[in-house]
């Protein structure tokens, strides 16, 4: 199989096992959903979730959150790790939201990665979770599986998700993402996995990922 097919094969595998995937972090609006992603770095959605409903019962608009204090907010998200600098940047981003624009997350790629705190990743995901954008963020887990489907090299995640768009149609983008990612939880850990209980592993040509 080329990549393409590949590709192909890989995707109708997915919405098989994930027809109708939830969006994993729990939110209410693009604004809920951006404080939770920027909160998920280098922690877990689960852990984020534990926290986000006590954040949010105290604040849920840029405005409630940019009058917390610092000392409020770094208390209720301390399990999620590194606490303060998100803090930080949950309290500037949501300043900003209100002077710059008129309360309401912007729209943009360029506007959403100006907000402090706020990579391509988290502009990915709130483009295209919240607003339906086209977009494919790439996690820890969807860089591992491209590279290990022998879709991409796994150089980096800005190389991962180029391969990736172009491996796959727009169309298919905004929910093929969280079908990787719900898959790779499932079936493909960092460490351990049983390629031939595999359902896309064992269709696949073995040696790219014997590592
Ligand atoms: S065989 Fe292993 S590496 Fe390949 S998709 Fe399945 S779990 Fe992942």
């Amino acid at each position: 199989m080329n990549k393409k097919e590949r590709a192909t094969f890989i995707a109708i595998t997915l919405e098989k096992l994930f027809p109708d995937p939830p969006i994993p972090l729990t939110h209410e609006d693009p604004f809920t959903l951006l404080i939770a992603v920027l909160l998920s770095a280098q922690s877990t959605d689960a852990r984020v979730n534990l926290c986000t409903p006590t954040l949010f019962a105290k604040a849920k608009t840029p405005e409630a959150m940019s009058q917390l204090d610092l000392d409020e907010i770094a208390a209720i998200i301390r399990p999620v790790g590194l606490y303060m600098t998100k803090s930080r940047a949950i309290s500037r981003l949501s300043h900003d939201i209100v002077t710059k624009h008129k309360g309401l997350v912007p729209q943009s790629f360029a506007a959403l990665e100006a907000l402090p705190g706020v990579g391509h990743k988290t502009a990915s995901v709130v483009m295209s979770q919240a607003f339906g954008h086209p977009a494919f963020p790439v996690d820890t887990h969807i860089h591992r599986c491209a590279k290990r489907w022998g879709l991409s090299n796994g150089k980096n995640v800005v190389q991962t998700e180029k391969d990736l768009k172009r491996l796959f149609p727009r169309n298919i983008w905004n929910k093929i993402h969280i079908q990787m990612i719900y898959f790779a939880r499932q079936y493909c850990p960092a460490r351990g996995h049983n390629a031939e209980a595999c359902p896309i592993c064992s269709h696949l040509v073995k040696k790219a990922h014997q590592k």
